[in-house]
This record gives C-alpha cells, sequence and structure tokens, in this order.
C-alpha cells in the first residue's frame, strides 16, 4: 500500500517531488493550477524539465504522482472551455510525464448525462494514449457506483477508479470493499482518497475531516487499509489542514498498520 497526501501548491509545481521526500510519503497529488478558476495555464518547458529531474533525483516512480483536475471541468454538460480545459490538463500531466489523472465526472440534469460525459472524455483522451483517467465518486455523477462502472465501459481504455471515502459516506455507501469489488472490481480502483467525513450517513454533502475526527471514524478507517484485496492501491489524504498536518496524519496511520 501506498499512502500520500495531496500537495497544496502554495509551493511551485517543480518542488513538489522533493516535497514528497521531505514528508516521507508513497505518493502525492496535486492540481497544476487553481483548481475553482478557468486558466487555460500550459505548463512550461522550464518547470516540465525541473519537475521531471526533481522525480528522479528523489527516485519517485511518475506513477506515484495524480494530478487532480481542475473542479470547474463538467464533461457531462461540455462548453467549450471544457473540451479546452480537460485538454490542457491531459497535455500538462503529459509534460511533467504523469500518468494518472483524477477527474470528477460532472453533473447534469438531463438523462443522458453519462452518455454526454463519456464522450467528452473519450474525445480528449484518445488524443494521449499513455495517460490514465482516474473517474472519482462524487456527489453528483458518481454518486452511485453504477454509474462509474458505465462511464467505465462507455469510455474505454485507460480509465481507472478513484473512489474517496468521505464521498462513499455521504452517498450512502458504507466502507464494505466486498460490495464495491463486486461492482467495479477491486483491482480497477488505482487510487483511494482517504477522508473522513464532517457530513452525515446519506447527506450528500461533501465535506472532509481528519481521520478519526469525523463521523467514518478511526476504526472503520484502519480497518479498511488492512483489508489484504486493496494492497496495491495508492491513499491520498485531502484532509483539512496543510501539507504538514496532512503529513502529521499519515505518520499516525502507519503505527496502526
Ligand atoms: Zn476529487
Amino acid at each position: 500500500m501506498k499512502l500520500g497526501i495531496h500537495l497544496s501548491i502554495e509551493h511551485i509545481i517543480d518542488e513538489l517531488p522533493i516535497l514528497c521526500t521531505t514528508y516521507k510519503l508513497d505518493c502525492f497529488q496535486f492540481f497544476t493550477k487553481s483548481p475553482r478558476r478557468w486558466s487555460q495555464k500550459l505548463i512550461d518547458e522550464s518547470t516540465a524539465i525541473t519537475f521531471k529531474k526533481n522525480m528522479q533525483n528523489q527516485n519517485i516512480n511518475p506513477q506515484n504522482a495524480f494530478i487532480h483536475c481542475s473542479y470547474l471541468i463538467n464533461p457531462a454538460n461540455p462548453t467549450s472551455k471544457t473540451y479546452s480545459e480537460l485538454e490542457y490538463e491531459l497535455e500538462n500531466a503529459y509534460r511533467l510525464g504523469i500518468y494518472n489523472l483524477v477527474l470528477h465526472p460532472g453533473s447534469c440534469k438531463d438523462s443522458d448525462c453519462l452518455e454526454k460525459a463519456s464522450n467528452t472524455i473519450k474525445h480528449i483522451l484518445k488524443q494521449y494514449p499513455n495517460i490514465n483517467l482516474l473517474l472519482e465518486n462524487t456527489t453528483r455523477i458518481g454518486s452511485t457506483l453504477e454509474d462509474l462502472k458505465i462511464l467505465k465501459e462507455k469510455i474505454g481504455e485507460n480509465v481507472f477508479y478513484c473512489i474517496d471515502t468521505c464521498h462513499l459516506f455521504v452517498t450512502g455507501y458504507i466502507l464494505d470493499v466486498d460490495i464495491i469489488d463486486k461492482i467495479l472490481n477491486i483491482d480497477n480502483i488505482k487510487l483511494w482518497h482517504l477522508n473522513d467525513s464532517k457530513a452525515a450517513f446519506g447527506s450528500k454533502l461533501d465535506r472532509h475531516e481528519k481521520l478519526g475526527k469525523g463521523l467514518i471514524g478511526f476504526e472503520n478507517i484502519k480497518k479498511l487499509l488492512r483489508l489484504p484485496k486493496i494492497q496495491n492501491a495508492s491513499f491520498i489524504l485531502e484532509t483539512p489542514g496543510t501539507n504538514a498536518t496532512r503529513s502529521k496524519e499519515i505518520q499516525i496511520l502507519r503505527k496502526y498498520l
């Protein structure tokens, strides 16, 4: 099992591999830009070169780094901005030599949401055959695991899952890996977002909490992490706080595994 955190980019991107070592992480996730602003920003060549050099120097396998796409991208209701922003995300991943990109499937009110989302994603993804797209369960599309499964089937190759424990809880799923395995096939879950929840079971409110401080509780999280079935996956904390507090949570967690 690989344990890591979402590294916020108050630091510049090319320093992230060094932070990964400083905080003793097995893996890390980051945004390449502000996730709540349309920025259409491409990584420049010198940043990409330094990032890749630092990855090598710190001995980090690129498979242990994950980029989270902007929250504004809504594949289910695509505008030209969605297409270009998603393309920029994939291009940035390509430039940085990162193969795993986490994406929220979006939201829409029509009956053909899944069709629209899969068409948008398929269209962009085929231009980047080396990049894996990790579809995340959210409180919108993907609030049912069956939706994620249908999306993966419709999009085709290079699609995996990222399962967020907080999102599972607030969309009414208990942390039962056998149920999740039955629907998604556990081997397709490359990444877990390991978050406790401030909001109630089934509330559909997305409020992350520190591990053990929320309504999922430390015991359930420990139980999940000890399951033999999920030992090949990566786990990223997106809990409230800073890079330093999140990495402290990882150190505490390791003591119980
Ligand atoms: Zn997410």
